[in-house]
């Protein structure tokens, strides 16, 4: 299986970020996340590491805004400008209450017009990370364009939560949309999203779209993150009604329950019949994920990625969440190793 990742990622490595109630953490979504999945694939036989090709901004710049893409790009040099007080993390502490229409012209009020929370930490490296993940993402939609039955992008920082101007959720540059909507001239596309969160972003950017379908599997807003987004009755807009669907889980799901929510999904899969599939996966669906609240297991895990592989559909597997990293390389290949055939 084609793999496609980039050291670029250990550009960014934000400090620390805040928890709800103001805790300051060690920053979780971290390289070392990428170095044990890395380990894994290098222990089995049947996986081909390569470092991605540049496709420019045009296809990131058809599913984002491009100011707010020229926020994250002079977001540091105009940080360090200001001289804050403590320079380590471009945070803001101030946020754009219902998305107010005017945009501010200071850095930190641009900071909380384009960033939904407090773990979307911006460091030097960040944006250049950002970009050379969505670059995995094109890589591998380019690999089954060209015949490969799957691909997996390795992707760090991960990409759902971020919408058309926003980032959050570790998220800024969403990697599953531009791969699927990349895809999307070639084919009608479906992204189905089985990160323990609420994919919000890709939501947003195809609510209204009828040519790619998306699906989110994942905890129930009302107690979950990202609180706002994510309900059953969102069913998309105007020519895109219709064309999303949200599974929302109960807190302590475990493999059956999973399984049978996911077997829906892929009925409504089956009945749009893409000629693409690209799923957000993300591993923090895991029992012992410090961030969930669900309890799939690996072999669950397995059998979820069984499940979607017997689709048959050409497949661009993109890396989300998943934060019990001691765990991440044997989820992974347990979910991978279905698509391997
Ligand atoms: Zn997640």
């Amino acid at each position: 299986m084609k793999i496609f990742y980039s050291e670029t990622h250990r550009r960014h490595n934000p400090p620390f970020e805040i928890f709800d109630g103001g805790l300051r953490v060690p920053y979780l979504e971290n390289p070392d996340r990428m170095d044990r999945i890395l380990a894994a694939l290098h222990r089995v036989g049947w996986t081909e590491i390569y470092e991605p090709s540049d496709f420019g901004l045009d296809p990131i710049l058809a599913v984002h805004d491009r100011e707010y893409l020229d926020f994250l790009a002079s977001a540091w040099t105009e940080w360090l400008a200001s001289a804050p007080q403590d320079p380590s993390t471009l945070i803001p502490a101030t946020f754009a209450l219902r998305r107010q229409p005017r945009k501010p012209a200071s850095l930190l009020g641009r900071a909380g017009y384009y960033i939904m929370d407090l773990s979307a930490c911006i460091v030097e490296g960040t944006y250049p990370a950002a970009l050379a993940s969505a670059n995995c993402a094109l890589n591998a939609a380019q690999a089954v364009t060209e015949g490969e039955r799957s691909a997996f992008a390795l992707c760090r920082p991960p990409g759902h939560h971020a919408g058309r101007d926003y980032a959050g959720g570790y998220c800024f540059i969403n990697n599953a949309a531009v791969a699927a909507d990349w895809l999307s001239a070639k084919g009608r596309v479906a992204i189905l999203d089985v990160d323990y969160h609420a994919g919000n972003g890709t939501q947003g950017i195809f609510y209204e779209r009828g040519d790619v379908l998306t699906i989110s599997i994942h905890a129930d807003p009302n107690f979950e993150y990202p609180h706002f987004i994510g309900f059953a009755e969102e069913r998309g807009k105007g020519q895109g009604l219709g064309f999303h669907h949200n599974f929302p889980l109960s807190a302590g799901t475990g493999d059956a329950e999973y399984l049978h929510m996911l077997d829906s999904a892929l009925a409504v899969i089956r009945e749009f019949a893409p000629a693409f599939l690209v799923i957000s996966a993300g591993m923090d669906i895991y029992a012992d994920d410090p961030l969930g609240t669900i309890k799939v297991s690996t072999q669950g895990i397995g059998e979820i990625g069984r499940r979607i592989a017997s689709l048959g559909l050409p497949s661009v597997i993109v890396m989300e969440g998943g934060y019990a990293n001691e765990a991440l390389g044997r989820n992974i290949l347990a979910f991978l190793s279905n698509f391997n055939s």
